[in-house]
């Protein structure tokens, strides 16, 4: 079967001035190559000046909601007026920091369907749920509460484990493509063979240009979700580098 292109997503949290996104992207002029989509999640104020060519520009997080008197949120029709194609969805340090339930994620990826802004699904374990051996029924119960009820849309998985976040300890590959390719055989029960086969999962934890292409060559990893190493355009462009070749 052809590999699906690799997705290099980079998610800048509450780092970078819209001034700073837009000297970041002058780093990557010329640098991407058609092997590899890279796609960038700056700042809510950076995204309306991140005009790019080579590069998909998306939002961290989003309200459910249509509009509403909701202080300091921000929705769906307000993220593509501002030029988001896409939004990442239940972000581990969205569940633990901001207490974001299975249920709100679920309205937040129904909506981001209607509003055809791609999803980015994150889902993953902590380290307490790994040793205790929890690790897949997590990752269901996370997959299978996020889709309940939905019809197959478009849409970008990334297995984040939450020990691997910002730690500095990437998962190993072996590790990686055991989740992956759990995760591959639900979305083909939930949503059938070729819907399963055509979705990205990508792995997010700690990538670094050191892991990036190990990472690569596991069959079900189809790219990454990068955090800490994504802010520093050198690192950055060597980690797509990685997944190139
Ligand atoms: C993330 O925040 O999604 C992430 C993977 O961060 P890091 O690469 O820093 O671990």
């Amino acid at each position: 079967m052809l590999k699906r292109t690799p997705i290099i997503a980079a998610n800048w949290k509450m780092y970078k001035t819209g001034t700073e996104a837009q000297e970041f992207l002058t780093h990557l002029k010329g640098k991407i190559t058609p092997a590899v989509k890279v796609f960038i999640a700056p700042s809510f104020t950076a995204l309306p000046v991140m005009t790019s060519q080579e590069v998909v520009i998306g939002a961290q997080n989003m309200h459910e909601a249509d509009e509403g008197a909701f202080t300091g949120e921000i929705s769906a029709r307000m993220l593509k007026n501002a030029g988001a194609k896409f939004v990442i969805l239940g972000h581990s340090e969205r569940r633990r920091l901001f207490h974001e339930t299975d249920a709100m994620i679920h309205q937040k990826l129904k909506k981001a369907f209607s509003a055809h802004l791609l999803p980015i699904l994150c889902i993953g374990e902590t380290l307490e749920e790994r040793e205790a051996g929890k690790t897949f029924e997590v990752l269901s119960h996370q997959l299978k509460t996020a889709l309940a009820g939905l019809p197959p849309a478009e849409l970008i998985i990334a297995y984040e484990p939450v020990w691997a976040i910002g730690t500095g300890k990437t998962a190993t590959p072996e590790t990686a493509q055991e989740a992956h390719q759990f995760c591959r055989e639900l979305l083909k029960k939930l949503w059938g063979e070729d819907f399963a086969a055509k979705t990205h999962i990508l792995y997010g934890g700690s990538v670094t240009p050191e892991t990036a292409h190990t990472l690569s060559k596991q069959p079900d990893i189809d790219g990454a979700l990068v955090g800490g190493a994504s802010l520093d355009p050198k690192k950055f462009i060597q980690i797509i580098q990685g997944f190139s070749v």
